[in-house]
């Protein structure tokens, strides 16, 4: 994908952090009219609204449909931005692109069934609009890079990534969990591709925004999609995640960009300490590998099963609680130490044969 287009829009002002905010759903043309004309006053250049909502069960609120675009219509006329909404269908497309819609996502769901992506790109062929596909709900880069290239291969070539977070088994304070290692990843595999981060869905509640959008912007997101309402609290779909436009102004304003560029002789005096740290980190995890093909060996020679379940949970458990006296999260040791015994049992396995 080295022929990608940076720019996805014409005349937009490209500093960091490129804001895309507006509603989780249409709702009524006053809704929409009334939080995109508060949005523009506070300089927001794409609003976005879904028209077609894709809800986990069915009853809930589906979205008003094509009515809708005659709405965001509106909002281009009145306010000079540009508008965006998701589609899932060969439907939702033609029909966004023939309300001239500026800029269309692919929401999470769609990202995660690779039939619905190739319908939705053999769509696009033959148009020039900007595309941004979000991450499948599952951790899978594989799977949300396919999701890309399907539109790639489209010949949509103005095509971004929105990063929302993903469906997670552990007690966690997000909604999806954002699994940074996995975006940070398709930055460097993609590194040419723009790519937003959307901490309304991440989060699930308001609080978070502000601290997720730093952490965006810190780790060099080109820009932020969160969801504002001009009123949050009576909103028909995504309440608790949702801000008015003021706040948003607010969050914006202290977001603090640093530069991602220049490095002190202090930060690479850091680096290198972090480099040198990883080798032995590296180092003593390959020698705890020798002593697992070890066990391997014994445990072949007495005839014993390879996975001992109540020692696995011993050491997860004497690991989470000794990590939170050191100042780390257990949580995040219990995924350090399972992600070592898997590939311990690895080891062992292959000794055993
Ligand atoms: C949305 O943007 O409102 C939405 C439905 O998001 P996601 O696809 O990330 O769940
Ligand atoms: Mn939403």
């Amino acid at each position: 994908m080295n022929d990608l287009q940076p720019i996805l829009l014409p005349d937009l002002d490209l500093s960091r952090p490129l804001v895309i905010a507006g509603p989780c759903s249409a709702e009524t043309e006053e809704q929409v009219l009334a939080t995109a004309h508060s949005l523009a006053r506070h300089g927001v250049q794409i609003f976005r609204a879904g028209v077609w909502k894709p809800r986990t069960k069915p009853g809930g609120f589906e979205g008003v449909g094509v009515e809708g675009l005659a709405w965001l219509q509106r909002v281009k006329q009145e306010t000079g931005m540009y508008t965006a909404t998701e589609v899932a269908t060969r439907a939702h497309v033609e029909a966004a692109l023939a309300a001239g819609i500026d800029l269309l996502w692919i929401g999470a769901r769609t990202a995660a069934n690779p039939f619905a992506m190739q319908e939705v790109a053999d769509a696009l062929k033959g148009h020039d609009v900007p595309v941004l596909v979000k991450n499948p709900v599952s951790p899978d880069l594989e799977l949300w890079i396919g999701a890309l290239e399907r539109i790639y291969n489209a010949g949509i070539r103005r095509l971004g990534a929105i990063h929302r977070g993903f469906t997670w088994v552990d007690k966690s304070i997000y909604r999806n969990h954002p699994y940074w290692s996995i975006p940070i990843e398709l930055q460097r595999r993609i590194p040419n591709l723009p790519i937003f981060s959307d901490p309304s869905h991440i989060g699930g509640k308001r609080e978070l925004i502000a601290p997720l959008s730093q952490q965006a912007m810190d780790l060099g997101f080109d820009g932020l999609i969160i969801e504002a309402h001009c009123k949050p609290d009576e909103a028909w779909s995504d309440k608790a995640q949702q801000v008015m436009p003021d706040t948003l102004a607010f969050i914006l304003s202290n977001i603090i960009i640093r530069d991602m560029n220049t490095t002190t002789d202090n930060l690479n005096e850091l680096r290198h300490e972090i480099d040198k740290l990883d080798d032995e980190l590296l180092t003593l995890l390959a020698r705890r590998m020798q002593v697992a093909d070890e066990i391997g060996r014994y445990k072949k020679a007495h005839n014993m099963s390879v996975l001992q379940s109540q020692r696995y949970e011993e050491i997860l458990a004497r690991r989470a609680r000794q990590a939170v006296e050191l100042g780390m999260d257990r949580e995040f040791m219990r995924s350090v130490m399972q992600a070592i015994h898997e590939e311990s049992i690895r080891h062992q396995q292959k000794v055993i044969g």
